[in-house]
């Protein structure tokens, strides 16, 4: 199966007070259609760097970031083009990740209206359907963020990042600041989601026993390297 992202020898290197951090060093890895990477490291890592270059956040100091084959560390305006649909993130915090002052309605419609989606049956219908992907009631249209929970909130970033039809979806500690029974009921969704959209994942987290049940692969990094890089059970293996 050919990869959605191919990351080659990637790059970051940050210029301090103190010197020169390499934050990301010679990093590789690749993510293949309907597959989850786990990307597990202590804090400092580099697991956020990692992101925010492939999301076009961060200019990459070297190596390679190729899209559905595409070098998108070369291009601009590729990346614009190609990125902004077919590469969505998650964060921890959904509080600040949604616009406080809009409906959920308004927040769903966004990404779709600038993304021009061909979509048939009309944006309310598209919104609505993008909703009960995540299982929220159709009513939540109306509602602000403000009045939702920690977890719903989060399924509404999830949701907002799925309107554009996406190829890949990073997370980075998508549940990190929510209930283990929340994070759970989350982690199950993705899973579903992920299936019928036969999504790609990189799925960020210091937190390796989180992958146990969605990892395809787990990659750990360490001091901007991963060290290792091997299929999910093999973590989770009983002696
Ligand atoms: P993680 O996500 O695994 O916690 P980060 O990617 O945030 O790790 O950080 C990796 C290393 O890069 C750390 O040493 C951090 O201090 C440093 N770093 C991250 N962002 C910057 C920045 N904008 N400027 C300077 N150093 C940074
Ligand atoms: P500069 O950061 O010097 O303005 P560019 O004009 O090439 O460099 O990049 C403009 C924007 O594109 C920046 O926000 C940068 O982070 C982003 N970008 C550059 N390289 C990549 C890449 N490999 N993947 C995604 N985005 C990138």
């Amino acid at each position: 199966m050919n990869a959605v992202l191919e990351v080659k020898k990637l790059k970051k290197y940050f210029s301090t007070t103190k010197g020169i951090v390499k934050a990301v060093n010679d990093v590789s890895f690749n993510i293949t259609p309907g597959e989850t990477l786990g990307l597990v490291g202590e804090s400092g890592s580099g697991k956020s760097t990692v992101a925010y270059t492939v999301m076009g956040l961060y200019q990459p100091s070297g190596g390679q970031i190729l899209f559905q084959g595409q070098d998108i560390a070369l291009s601009h305006h590729k990346r614009k083009r190609v990125l902004k649909k077919e590469l969505q993130i998650v964060f921890q915090d959904p509080g600040s990740s949604l616009n406080p002052r809009q409906t959920i309605e308004n927040i769903l419609t966004l990404p779709i209206r600038l993304h021009d989606m061909d979509y048939k049956k009309g944006i309310a219908e598209k919104v609505q359907e993008i909703l009960s992907l995540v299982e929220l009631p159709v009513e939540y249209m109306e509602k602000y963020p403000r009045s939702l929970g920690g977890g719903e909130k989060q399924m509404v970033a999830i949701a907002r990042a799925l309107a554009t039809n996406p190829s890949l979806i990073v997370l980075d500690e998508p549940t990190s600041a929510l209930d283990v029974s929340i994070q759970a009921k989350i982690i199950h969704k993705l899973i579903e989601i992920q299936q019928e959209k036969n999504l790609g994942y990189l799925f960020i987290t210091h937190d390796l026993s989180l992958m146990r049940n969605i990892a395809h692969r787990v990659a750990i990094m360490y001091l901007g390297r991963i060290v290792e890089i091997a299929p999910a059970q093999q973590f989770f293996e009983t002696p």
